[in-house]
């Protein structure tokens, strides 16, 4: 049987990294059928405007994407293509692991997971300016909107996936002390769906300034993070850096019609074209897709390949210090793949 899956190569380097893990894909037998779209810049380029109608009709019926990075405007012009989708199919989750992978760094056995909310919080959308005098931009407002049953729901996903991949612990991350409601709903349901799972799963709390100092002192004491959109956001980058980067990280939108595999890095406008982009985070989602998929087999052919090459083969791109271009890091991972 084929899988049907939506494709969205994206915006600067996404082309480089989705052909890239399209052959890592290809070396695993599975087959897929490409539903490709653009999005993003891309389809700017395509239609005058940065639609995902064409991608989210495709999604609709496949059910699964992988997805390359999508280029959002700094402080002014469209929302973001990302935002945009995560809202549409309702991809609540977002999950973010990290392992270490290249020795010898700043930190041995990192193995954390991040489980962002990513529909709620800051990055609703719902701000606006107000114009004072002659300034019709003297003061902007942004509203946070955090739902009981938008903690619930993510915080439970993440006792879950604690329960379900052996995990020991899970940390709710927090501003409650400041944002006594946004981030205080968040903590109150944290405490009451921790509960469900005592004996189980151990539970504790950490407000977010204070974790992510943790996290560089010593990341080992986490496990398993949830917070909210923002923060998670952030945090999930800061995760990335303890394991040598964004190349290394990869994420997934779970929701419970649709879900979408992406890196958690994004377009690396610095280095699109010059072919030297790392795909293995791109390659870790996609191994996490043939995980949702029900191909654990092969998720884990893709994932240990990837891990082997850049660690025990020393096949490394510039970002981790070796030589190597996206498509000689391409080939060696299909390689090793094929077995
Ligand atoms: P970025 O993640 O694109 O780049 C940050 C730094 O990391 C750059 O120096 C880049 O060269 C490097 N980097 C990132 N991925 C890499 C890889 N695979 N291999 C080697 N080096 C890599 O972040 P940015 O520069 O802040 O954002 C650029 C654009 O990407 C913005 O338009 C932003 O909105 C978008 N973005 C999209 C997504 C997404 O689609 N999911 C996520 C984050 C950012």
């Amino acid at each position: 049987m084929a899988y049907r899956v939506t494709l969205i190569p994206g915006d600067g380097i996404g082309p480089e990294i989705t052909s890239a893990t399209l052959r890592v894909l290809e070396a695993t037998g599975i087959e897929f059928v490409w539903e490709q779209h653009a999005a993003g810049e891309s389809s700017m380029e395509l239609r005058g405007e940065p639609t995902t109608d064409p991608a989210v009709e495709s999604l609709r019926y496949t059910g699964v994407a992988l997805k390359g990075p999508l280029a959002t405007p700094v402080g002014y012009g469209h929302r973001s293509i990302n935002v945009a989708l995560r809202r549409e199919f309702d991809l609540f989750a977002n999950i973010r692991p990290v392992r270490t992978i290249v020795p010898g760094r700043c930190y041995e056995d990192v193995d954390l997971v991040m489980i962002r909310e990513n529909t709620e919080g800051l990055y609703v959308g719902v701000e606006h300016f107000v114009a004072v005098g002659d300034d019709p931009r003297a003061v902007a407002e942004s509203s946070a909107i955090v739902t009981r049953k938008g903690c619930e729901r993510i915080i439970r996903f993440a006792f879950e996936y604690a329960l379900k991949h052996g995990r020991r612990l899970v940390t709710v991350v927090h501003k409650a002390n400041i944002l006594k409601m946004a981030s205080g709903l968040f903590l109150e349901v944290g405490r009451d769906v921790a509960r469900e799972y005592e004996g189980r799963v151990a539970f504790n709390d950490r407000i977010v300034d204070n974790a992510a100092m943790q996290l560089v002192l010593h990341p080992q004491q986490f496990d398993v993070l949830v917070t909210t959109n923002m923060f998670g956001d952030i945090l999930s980058d800061e995760m990335a850096g303890l394991v040598g980067g964004l190349g290394l990280a990869p994420g997934a939108n779970i929701g419970v019609k649709a879900a979408v595999f992406e890196a958690v890095h994004g377009t690396a406008p610095d280095i699109a074209g010059h072919g030297i982009a790392n795909p293995a985070a791109l390659m870790l989602s996609a191994s996490m897709m043939l995980d949702h998929l029900g191909e654990a087999r092969a998720a884990v052919r893709v994932r240990d390949a990837v891990i082997t090459a850049i660690r025990d083969d020393e096949v490394r791109t510039r970002d981790l210090g070796g030589n190597a271009t996206t498509s000689e890091f391409a080939a060696h991972v299909a390689k090793r793949v094929r077995g």
